[in-house]
């Protein structure tokens, strides 16, 4: 059972960026409005989030990192209209399996802080009372140190770049889903990403993608046009964009958002291929883009894997074909 364990935990848990993802989901399930990530050695180290939300009670400690533990999906109203990130209780457990999990939490109103390690199997070990603001600060040491192969693979410089990239990634990717709250990433030190917060998603998109870029994007709007409803907001490369600065190898940035959850969808990389990098003549390639999808609740099932990050959509052809069109009709012919 203990191998099964690991085993699961290590498929939520791929790399650093995970950790970071469903730490960050957790934040803002909590009511953040800041979120601030630090990392040492890319997380092999240490890895911290820090968020300003509503904390947990003394009475919930004993409870938040075992396993099928969670304090949301409170009533029936089930996966149907989900609201928060977490629903699964399964990320705090599956993270004491990999590493060694510490949070400290204060909550409105409490005079101190609380801070508490866990074991292995997501028991509380120590407390003691810690000075901090109201919030949750969650760190992980030793992040894969029952899994030496895959420790010993992420040291590499290579790999750890790419690491800290898809770190950045995510951390982009919740900030653009989640314009009003501040994100800051600090890597040995290093502030790597300060995204303060933003009054609209064009703020947000000008910022996380920098002004550069965002100077070459064009901005499309659509209705989603089918029985179920719904609007998408698409920022792709306008016309004219330079090729070289604005496609790329890999998904890295490309952000695709539903309903306010950051979600991967081959369907969606393959659509943006055959029409947007076809049109700039780079079928092979990936435009830095951001579309923004918002269906109603009932429209879309988030309980398909582990991670969240693949999205069942109800009608989903005529979903994907009211994007294309509007992408077919905006994106002119750019490969002459
Ligand atoms: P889930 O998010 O699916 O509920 P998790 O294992 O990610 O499961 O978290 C377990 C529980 O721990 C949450 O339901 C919540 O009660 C508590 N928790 C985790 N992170 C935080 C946080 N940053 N602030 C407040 N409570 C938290
Ligand atoms: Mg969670």
């Amino acid at each position: 059972a203990a191998t099964a364990r690991m085993l699961s935990s290590g498929q939520v848990i791929l790399g650093p960026e995970s950790v970071v993802k469903e730490l960050i989901e957790n934040a803002l399930d909590a009511g953040a409005t800041r979120v601030d990530v630090r990392l040492d050695s890319c997380g092999l180290d240490r890895l911290e989030v820090l968020d300003n939300g509503r904390g947990f009670s003394a009475s919930d400690a004993d409870l938040v990192a075992m396993r099928h533990c969670t304090s949301k999906l409170a009533d029936d109203s089930g996966l149907a209209d989900l609201v928060t990130y977490g629903f699964r209780g399964e990320a705090l457990n599956s993270l004491c399996t990999v590493g060694q999990l510490s949070m400290a939490t204060r909550c409105q109103g409490e005079e101190l802080g609380r801070e508490y390690a866990f074991d292995k199997s997501g028991q509380v070990v120590s407390r003691r009372d810690v000075a901090m603001p109201t919030g949750t600060r969650v760190t992980v040491r030793q992040l894969f140190h029952c899994l030496p192969v895959r420790r010993q693979q992420l040291r590499s410089a290579k790999r750890l770049r790419e690491a800290l990239a898809s770190v950045e990634a995510a951390i982009r990717s919740a900030a653009l889903a989640n314009p009003g709250v501040r994100f800051a990433l600090l890597s040995d030190g290093e502030a790597l990403l300060s995204l303060p917060e933003c009054a609209s998603l064009n703020d947000r998109v000008r910022q996380v993608l920098s002004y550069a870029v965002w100077q070459q994007m064009q901005r499309l709007d659509c209705q989603i046009n089918n029985a179920v409803g719904g609007r998408v907001v698409a920022f792709v490369p306008a016309s004219g964009a330079d090729k070289a600065m604005l496609f790329r190898n890999g998904d890295l940035h490309s952000f695709f958002i539903v309903n306010r959850r950051p979600v991967q969808s081959a369907k969606l990389v393959k659509m943006i291929r055959s029409t947007i990098s076809s049109a700039f003549g780079v079928p092979t390639k990936l435009p830095v883009c951001v579309l923004s999808i918002e269906l109603p609740a009932d429209a879309l099932d988030v309980n398909l894997n582990a991670a969240k990050t693949q999205i069942g959509l109800a009608n989903e052809a005529a979903v994907l074909e009211s994007i294309r069109t509007m992408l077919l009709d905006t994106v002119p012919n750019q490969s002459l």
